[in-house]
């Protein structure tokens, strides 16, 4: 699985202490100098010290995901480990969102996720329609989907570009960053690409 990510450096205390203090997710990948996709079980593990347990009865699997500040002051976050691969990811930085937007900055000290919250319907918490975005951006970071796209049609010898569905875009994006088709759409529409 971690042969598909690209590889996080040796984590040191610099990068860990500015790592804690980022308030928009793309710094992730200027701060680690890498591209997307990343593992974001290491950046968890290696870098914030935030434990991610993902055992089936460490949280309640009518949920997605669960983040809670522990009296000690450490962080756990439960994924729940019957949801798909890429909604997995998703939750992780979805509860990464709530980490850095909510938790760090003290409003709250846990936060529990039902496949509702990822609806994008308007009806959700300020909080959850947060944590999507930053989720979002910390998975697929505009500048690293433009500069795709741009590979992805990028003319022949001709001067012909490659004529790509939206089908086929959405596809090619959503394995080129480790999500799923359905997230990859909401992000290509909110970045006007469909
Ligand atoms: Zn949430």
């Amino acid at each position: 699985m971690s042969t598909t990510f690209n590889k996080l450096p040796q984590p040191d205390a610099i990068a860990r202490a500015r790592l804690a203090m980022i308030s928009e997710p793309e710094d992730v990948y200027d701060l680690l100098k890498v591209n997307p996709p990343i593992s974001l079980y290491r950046l968890c593990k290696d870098f914030l010290n935030i434990n991610v347990n993902l055992s089936s009865d460490g949280g309640d699997l009518a949920n997605s995901g669960h983040i809670k500040k522990d009296e000690d002051g450490g962080i756990t976050i439960w994924i729940n480990p019957l949801d798909s691969d890429n909604r997995q990811r998703f939750t992780l930085a979805h509860e990464l969102g709530h980490y850095f937007l909510h938790i760090l900055r003290g409003d709250q000290s846990e936060f529990s996720d039902t496949p509702m919250e990822f609806r994008r319907d308007g009806q959700s918490h300020k909080e959850e329609v947060e944590a999507n975005k930053f989720a979002a951006r910390l998975l697929m970071p505009s500048c690293d989907i433009y500069a795709e796209v741009a590979h992805l049609v990028e003319p022949d010898e001709d001067g012909i570009s490659p004529y790509l569905s939206e089908e086929t875009l959405v596809r090619e994006l959503s394995k080129t960053f480790r999500v799923s088709e359905m997230a990859m759409q909401i992000r290509l529409r909110s970045l006007g690409y469909l």
